[in-house]
């Protein structure tokens, strides 16, 4: 019998997408940045926001390797209730003085729906976590801004629970959302999770949003992660999120996975051909 391939559910989000709309791809206006409309989006920077100090100096070295976005880390959701915990608003702020001088828009993690009100001025995009992907509280009120959200996958979540939880988003009102695939548990341990590339692929022709990935999390060894960005840009995906810390060995969280700066420049150096091969914009 003929191979039928599976076929894809109908296109997603319903809410706000009708007509031709709903078959084009969606593209995400995350300050000056855009994802989903045919470049290559490097967003990067430490697991967790330790000191001003550190901040700044993590967005200046991604900001010169060709990163657009900085990521840090304030409000961090830990296995370990004895591990750091981030530092909260303080850390925010940290993070909005590093992007005010580094020129770079940035995105933190928000962990519970009373701090959304309180972070909406100060952030350029809000991200969920892959451990809140089902916080249906907290997507309806991060739902309920303009912000764009980068919605992590749960490593336990099938993609269409996946694609359900952006549908809370876009329920509420905000269509700006950008799916990010971190790894999903499966049986091997050599890895920290497993990067499900081909299940990112799908996730991108099933809603038509801008999918990224964070290989960092998926994956958890520094020296695999140039080839998964690639594997990424290949992939026809929108981006790829990476830690990367000034200092990686003194990090205080996931100091085993982060790039230190020199190795993110190379990263996004082995980048270039390959993007400028496709025509795609890094
Ligand atoms: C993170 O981005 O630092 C993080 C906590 O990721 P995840 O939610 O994918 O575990
Ligand atoms: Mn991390």
């Amino acid at each position: 019998m003929k191979y039928q391939p599976p076929k894809l559910p109908p296109r997603f989000p319903r809410v706000g997408a009708v007509g031709a709309e709903a078959r084009a791809d969606r593209a995400v206006q995350l300050a000056q940045v855009t994802l989903g409309a045919g470049g290559f989006t490097l967003i990067a920077g430490p697991c967790a926001v330790e000191s001003q100090a550190q901040i700044d100096e993590a967005a200046e070295a991604v900001k010169k390797a060709g990163a657009q976005i900085l990521r840090g880390g304030a409000f961090k959701p830990r296995t370990s209730p004895d591990t750091f915990q981030g530092l909260g608003l303080a850390g925010v702020d940290m993070l909005a003085r590093a992007a005010d001088s580094s020129g770079l828009p940035f995105v933190t993690e928000v962990t519970s729906p009373d701090m959304v009100e309180l972070m909406l001025p100060r952030v350029d995009a809000f991200q969920i976590g892959a451990r809140n992907m089902q916080n249906f509280s907290l997507l309806e009120a991060v739902g309920n801004t303009h912000t764009p959200v980068i919605l992590k996958r749960h490593f336990g979540a099938t993609l269409t629970e996946w694609l359900h939880a952006a549908e809370y988003i876009a329920k509420a009102g905000n269509q700006s959302i950008i799916l990010c695939e971190r790894g999903i548990r499966s049986f091997g341990q050599e890895t920290r999770f497993t990067l499900d590339l081909a299940g990112a692929m799908w996730a991108r022709a099933a809603s038509r949003l801008p999918v990224i990935i964070d290989p960092s999390h998926a994956i958890g060894l520094p020296s695999l992660l140039p080839g998964a960005a690639a594997a990424a840009l290949a992939a026809g995906l929108d981006g790829v999120m990476l830690e990367v810390h000034p200092t990686p060995q003194t990090a205080r969280c996931d100091a085993e996975q982060a790039l230190a700066p020199a190795d993110f420049n190379a990263l996004v150096e082995h980048l270039r051909p390959l993007a400028a091969a496709m025509g795609r914009a890094i």
